[in-house]
């Protein structure tokens, strides 16, 4: 099977925060489940280049948005790399490749109606030559008078239309805006509306809850229209006649990350693109985003790929996470309630953090990140859990039977149960509830540690030695296949297992083990991290 992973790209602004970290770990996870299961997969991601908060972020260095884009990119595709999100392809938006591919999609949009010139007055500032998104406006509340950011009013609560605002600025340079008359296209979304309704019907159980309960919302109120033009410094040049000055909007050209990247792979990997992208019958997509990306995944990029006519498959699974908190508050840079990938890469082993961010992964409720959770996971589950049947298992061996068992005698109870296990996980992650297939091998994990211990094996070192070559083998075999299950969430300390075992597995499936002759070095899986260090990441909160 063909299977495309689009995992949303993130804005040239700033650094990766624990926020993208746990919305694009999902999508590795499943990458690397269907890669074991033999498909052929394409996972892709990008930079997102253009847009207001790129440009915003360049005045104020006083930079050009390029070098801000190139600085981010750099440092967004390492983070990455190191948290290990094995992207076929991170691309981004400002690539030539891409850009000609979306453009000549808005020209046969063009061609084919889709698209409406309408006129309209904006808030523009002189000063930035920008006309100015609400969010960048400063004014004062028409009905209590006090000082307020674009359209809401914090002090009495009131929603204000932008026209309702006093003596609005520009946030940026504090200027005052003034009107002025822009002319812009309009994609025809609404056009879309019975299509997207029958696209929700056919994937209701598919989509996560909150994507169907979105979409749902939308579709009530009425698919609006959307502006796809923009006057803009930096973005992809709109190819029509009268429009040549002005950008294409950033949610119509983002969404199509997904196809240019995966295409651009494609083609320099002997596969074909159309494989993955068109009705083949025998392909899936999936796209994994945080909540406040619902639309652009449910509702505008299905309506933009049916309206190039071009047989493209609609998403089959939105994998749309709910938010992250740290410490009970929600992420905030300005406020220093904020942490950075590289933060937790540069200090904490990468397998722990894959571990805290899966078996937390905020499939249906938001999850609260907290530095005392996430050490007592270390030291609790993976550290005294899982690295602790590992250790005793392999050292036991090495200790008493030099490393190598006689008696391989299977115990078909624990065989079956692991040979269910990697239907059940496997389907759990297929269906992109990676969560609980982690949940469900640590089970598992606390069962084989009960199986050790209820067989009380260091009592028939000396005297029943066959009897415990048995339960040692078959330790060693649960071992051998739980590190396999465990192969999409953890990318370090599986390679080692399979170092200690002599073993080299590349399949989701159930394997025996032939023969036991350990490494002779074995090392614990995980470190313990004293107490103290989680007040001393609390102190580095909130600075
Ligand atoms: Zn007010
Ligand atoms: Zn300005």
């Amino acid at each position: 099977m063909n299977i495309i992973i689009g995992v949303s790209w993130p804005f040239a602004n700033g650094e990766l925060h624990i926020g993208h970290a746990a919305s694009s770990l999902p999508g590795d996870v499943i990458a690397r489940y269907h890669r074991l299961k033999g498909n052929n997969v394409i996972l892709v991601s990008g930079t997102d280049c253009h847009g207001t908060p790129t440009e915003v972020k360049a005045l104020k260095e006083n930079k050009s948005p390029k070098e801000i884009v190139d600085e981010c990119h750099v440092s967004f595709d390492k983070d990455f790399e190191d948290f290990g999100i094995s992207f076929d392809l991170y691309n981004r938006t400002d690539d030539e490749y891409h850009k000609k591919f979306v453009q000549e999609q808005f020209v046969k949009y063009y061609n084919n109606g889709y698209l409406e010139e309408k006129e309209e007055e904006q808030l523009y500032c002189e000063h930035c030559k920008l006309f100015l998104a609400d969010r960048y406006i400063i004014g004062i509340c028409p009905k209590c008078g006090s000082e307020i950011k674009g359209d809401e009013c914090e002090k009495c609560g009131s929603l204000l239309t932008i026209d309702e605002v006093k003596e609005t600025k520009c946030s940026i340079c504090g200027s005052k805006t003034s009107y002025k008359i822009n002319k812009n296209l309009y994609f025809k979304l609404s056009n879309f509306q019975n299509d997207i309704k029958f696209l929700l019907e056919s994937k209701r159980n598919l989509w996560r809850e909150n994507a169907v309960n979105f979409t749902e919302r939308y579709l009530n109120e009425g698919i609006p229209d959307r502006c796809a033009s923009r006057t803009l410094n930096y973005g992809i040049d709109i190819p029509i006649e009268g429009f040549k000055d002005k950008k294409l909007y950033g949610w119509f050209e983002n969404v199509w990350g997904y196809v240019t990247a995966s295409k651009k792979y494609a083609e320099n990997n002997n596969l074909n693109w159309e494989d993955f992208w068109k009705n083949t019958g025998n392909n899936k997509i999936y796209l994994i985003h945080a909540k406040d990306n619902i639309p652009f995944h449910s509702v505008i990029f299905p309506s933009l790929l049916l309206a190039t006519n071009d047989n493209y498959k609609l998403p089959d699974k939105i994998v749309s996470d709910e938010y992250i908190t740290i410490e009970g508050e929600k992420l905030s840079k300005s406020k220093g309630n904020y942490i950075t990938l590289r933060h937790l890469l540069d200090n904490y082993p990468v397998d722990s953090i894959r571990y805290y961010f899966s078996i937390n992964n905020p499939e249906t409720r938001d999850f609260n990140f907290t530095y005392e959770g996430f050490i007592n996971s270390i030291n609790g589950e993976l550290l005294g859990k899982w690295g602790n049947f590992v250790n005793r298992t392999l050292q036991f061996i090495n200790k008493s039977f030099d490393g190598k068992l006689i008696n391989l005698k299977i115990n078909e109870t624990l065989e079956n149960k692991l040979k269910e296990l990697y239907d059940v996980v496997g389907k759990d992650i297929d269906n992109g509830d990676t969560k609980d297939g982690l949940s469900k091998i640590f089970d598992f994990i606390n069962y084989s540690n009960k199986y050790f211990d209820e067989n009380e094996p260091w009592k028939l070192a000396k005297e029943a030695t066959n009897k415990c070559e048995e339960i040692l083998y078959n330790c060693c075999n649960i071992i051998l296949n739980i590190n396999n299950l465990l192969k999409p969430y953890f990318i370090e300390t599986t390679k080692r297992v399979e170092g200690y075992l002599n073993v080299n597995i590349v399949e989701w499936s159930y394997n025996r083990l032939s023969s036991v002759s350990l490494s002779k070095e074995i090392n614990p899986l995980f470190i313990r991290y004293d107490k103290s260090v989680i007040e001393e990441e609390r102190k580095l909160l909130n600075k």
